[in-house]
């Protein structure tokens, strides 16, 4: 396997789309690191937040070396160029040091035929009956399966080959670290399908240190997991079994490990990840992003004045354009337009319902996931309002780090790593 920049156990995604809580995210792995939780931290953002926002890679790494040499962070940290594509990586290959290579457009394109055959040939020890420790049943894969899932998702992996060559060609391969994404596709990538697509990732020669299935269930946009827990969980499991399996088999990187692109919030699944961690002894790699634009928003509001206002004002914007701002992501919201309260109605509101409304506990009777959600999508508004809502960042900056660092910290990282 070719060198790496090697990935700590426990790694946190954190995306900050208007470049403003650096510090207040960081915040949060000091706080954790204090109590025993060792969580690297890696700022993410995608070409599409770049291209919305209108920033370059450059200021994401500006972003986090100021926030680290301000908080004196001694260990680790990375800039991940988040679910990128070989004609888009170029601009991101300087400022990264972490590649989320997003291969999920070619998963289901066929794959040449004798590429496929040459796998089957290469690879007898997939087909039959495998036993994996900790998985109850051994897995049983024909070559009619082994087959299929090549032919689904071996064009995939050579794409991802093909962008880990283009990256490493540049940069170096022991100066990074790659992560292969299959999240935003249509359905769950199984257990079983998992180990093909790692022992084809080894055949490309990619030192993946994690990948990112699409998981069972819903993963919309800023709310709690929609779906079967028991079943997440078995499927959880059986993943880490073979991801360690998969590392010994095929000799990938001793830090291979799972990356849960979150969409933000999944609270429920933490404490069933949570055990499962601990009985595999295994890390894992978070990944969020607009928790932390949601955040500056309820800080905003609850700053009050000028900081209310201009909460109304992105939510009035995007209420009037919810179609527009909904249709990209129409998979993985679930908006009832019908709990969406009018822009009339909100510009009344205190900011005690603004930010009730906003802040994700669900416990609170005023919660609106709707509401959450739109305005989760939204952040184009926020950007249209360009110096406006730079500046108000700036006066209310003490109550939203206050509230970006809670959330990370209260929300994700304690329940993760410590239980709640
Ligand atoms: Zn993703």
């Amino acid at each position: 396997m070719k060198k790496y920049l090697p990935l700590g156990k426990f790694s946190f995604g954190m995306g900050d789309r208007f470049g403003h809580q650096g510090k207040a995210q960081l915040q949060a792995c000091v706080m954790a690191a204090e109590l025993g939780a060792d969580f690297i931290p890696v700022w993410n953002k995608s070409h599409r937040e770049h291209t919305f926002v209108g920033t370059e890679p450059s200021s994401l790494r500006a972003e986090a070396d100021e926030a680290v040499k301000t908080l004196g962070w001694k260990k680790p940290y990375h800039v991940d160029a988040d679910h990128i594509r070989l004609e888009t990586v170029d601009r991101f290959i300087a400022p990264s040091d972490f590649f989320t290579l997003d291969v999920a457009d070619s998963i289901g394109k066929p794959a040449d035929q004798d590429a496929v055959s040459d796998f089957i040939e290469k690879h007898p020890e997939l087909i039959g009956i495998i036993s994996i420790p900790h998985i109850a049943l051994p897995l049983e894969i024909t070559m009619t399966e082994v087959k299929r899932v090549a032919n689904k998702f071996l064009l995939a992996v050579q794409e991802a080959g093909r962008i880990y060559r283009h990256i490493a060609g540049i940069k170096g391969a022991e100066n990074f670290v790659t992560e292969v994404s299959m999240d935003e596709t249509d359905s769950p990538q199984t257990p079983h399908e998992l180990l093909i697509i790692l022992a084809a990732i080894a055949d490309e020669g990619i030192p993946i240190q994690t990948i990112a299935p699409k998981f069972t269930g819903r993963f919309n946009k800023g709310v709690d997991y929609v779906g079967d827990l028991v079943q997440f969980e078995q499927e959880f499991n059986e993943d880490l079994a073979v991801i360690a399996f998969a590392i010994n088999q095929y000799g990938l990187p001793s830090s291979l490990k799972l990356s849960v692109h979150s969409g933000s919030d999944k609270f429920s699944i933490y404490e069933p990840m949570r055990r499962a961690l601990s009985k595999f002894d295994a890390g894992v790699h978070i990944k969020t992003a607009g928790t932390s634009w949601l955040e500056e928003l309820i800080g905003l509001a609850e700053a009050g004045g000028d900081g209310l206002e201009i909460a109304k004002e992105i939510y009035a914007y995007s209420i009037a354009h919810v179609d527009e701002f909904c249709a990209p992501y129409a998979s993985v919201i679930d908006i009832d337009k019908s709990r969406l309260p009018s822009a009339e109605d909100v510009n009344g509101w205190t900011s005690e319902q603004f930010v009730s409304a906003l802040r994700h506990d669900s416990k609170n009777p005023q919660f609106n996931a709707s509401l959450r959600q739109l305005l989760h999508v939204s952040f184009k508004v926020a950007a249209k309002f360009g110096d406006r809502y730079l500046s108000a960042l700036k006066k209310h900056e003490a109550i939203i780090a206050k509230n970006v660092t809670g959330n990370l910290f209260e929300r994700h990282m304690r329940p993760l790593l410590l239980g709640r």
